[in-house]
């Protein structure tokens, strides 16, 4: 599917630091540098113990479905007119926090509740990268060949 006219992400003071890390294909998530926990989307100061202090942590790349829909119907003349169908979800990531994104790279109706999913990049334009999810490559020993 090709990105054209595709409204995109627009990073911010926060969440620089995320984008920056999905252009070099590594899913950086924030926590709390005092107390600990991820939090995403990024943010100025933390929910549990209101600190400003963040850190940044490469996050493993794999969760499971949280949530999904499958988009079938195509709007007339939407700029995501010729993708359908197409899966929108919410994917717990094993660090805890869950990310809206694609699921790609599989059938949509194949999709199930806690399926595992690993992080893919996507390059939609020249200054920014999109962290979709696919199906893990399980069973066959495939630990090696996430970053492919
Ligand atoms: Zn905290």
């Amino acid at each position: 599917m090709g990105h054209a006219g595709k409204p995109v992400p627009v990073p911010d003071a926060d969440s620089t630091p995320f984008w920056k890390g999905c252009r070099e294909h590594e899913l950086l998530i924030e926590r709390c540098a005092e107390c600990g926990v991820p939090r995403f989307p990024p943010s100025g100061m933390c929910p549990q113990c209101r600190s400003h202090e963040v850190e940044w942590r490469k996050a493993s790349g794999r969760g499971k479905v949280y949530s999904w829909i499958v988009v079938n119907h195509p709007v007339p003349k939407d700029v995501y007119c010729l993708d359908v169908p197409y899966v929108i979800a919410l994917v717990e990531l094993e660090e805890g926090v869950r990310m809206p994104t694609n699921i790609v790279n599989c059938d949509p109706s194949a999709i199930f509740a806690e399926m595992p999913v690993e992080v893919t990049f996507d390059d939609v334009t020249a200054e920014l990268t999109l962290p979709k999810f696919r199906p893990c490559a399980e069973a066959g020993g495939s630990t090696g060949d996430r970053h492919r």
